[in-house]
């Protein structure tokens, strides 16, 4: 299994570098994040030999289990959703969440972060086309609320992530990247925070989602193979 963990991560470099060449970017701006879930262990371990070390996992219990058995050099990433009786736990698991998708979320990381000690890399979820099925901020959300999430002082909020919704057209998953994007470009204006992240793109998109300016990639069955429900 490792033997293809591996040649499939070597793939998968090669084309975010492809990606980026195409989209004039270098690809020191483009993260990788390895999507573990639901995958044991030992697969992270074969990405680990294979020179890899930032992890996405989106089960705190499931991270509790496997973290602890791996090299402590390995960043992990949140990027499930988080619900606030777990935050505790998943403090000193994780460097970065990407999916606060509220301020009552937000406040509950800032006030535990506070009181354990942490300074966590946050992305701002966000329900680009206004799915009532997800979660994440609205753009009206988020322009409302930005300003009292950025008085959280515990949180490094760093850009905004998303999950477009399923489209037949991939120009319409492009087009949800792009709003993204601008989104982020407008609150930056607006509040003159700087805010370089972009987590876009997963096994199915990430180079439309490069093209549109993710900074952060997260990857999962394109590397491990396809997960068992
Ligand atoms: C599972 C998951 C991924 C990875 O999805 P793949 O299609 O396997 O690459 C990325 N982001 C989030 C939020 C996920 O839950």
């Amino acid at each position: 299994m490792s033997e293809s963990i591996e040649s499939n991560l070597e793939a998968i470099n090669q084309r975010v570098a492809a990606a980026c060449a195409k989209a004039g970017r270098s690809t020191d701006d483009v993260q990788l994040i390895a999507v573990s879930k639901k995958f044991p262990a030992d697969a992270v371990r074969g990405a680990y030999e294979a020179g890899h070390r930032v992890f996405g996992e989106s089960r705190v219990q499931e991270a509790i289990e496997k973290v602890p058995t791996l090299p402590g050099d390995i960043d992990w990433h949140f990027i499930g959703r988080l619900q606030k009786n777990k935050v505790r736990k998943a403090l000193p698991l994780f460097s970065t969440f990407h999916s606060v998708d509220s301020l009552s979320l937000a406040q509950a990381i800032d006030r535990i972060a506070r009181e354990e000690g942490y300074f966590p890399r946050v992305f701002l979820q966000t329900n680009i086309a206004d799915e009532s099925s997800k979660t994440g901020f609205s753009r009206a959300e988020l322009m409302e609320q930005i300003d009292t999430l950025l008085e959280l002082e515990r949180l490094q909020i760093v850009g905004l992530m998303t999950i477009p919704p399923p489209r037949q057209d991939p120009e319409g998953t492009r087009r949800d990247f792009a709003a993204v994007r601008e989104l982020r470009d407008e609150i930056v204006a607006a509040t003159g925070v700087p805010l370089p992240e972009l987590s876009m793109g997963m096994s199915g998109d990430f180079e439309l989602a490069i093209e549109e300016g993710s900074t952060c990639v997260r990857v999962g069955s394109a590397i491990f193979g396809q997960r068992a429900y």
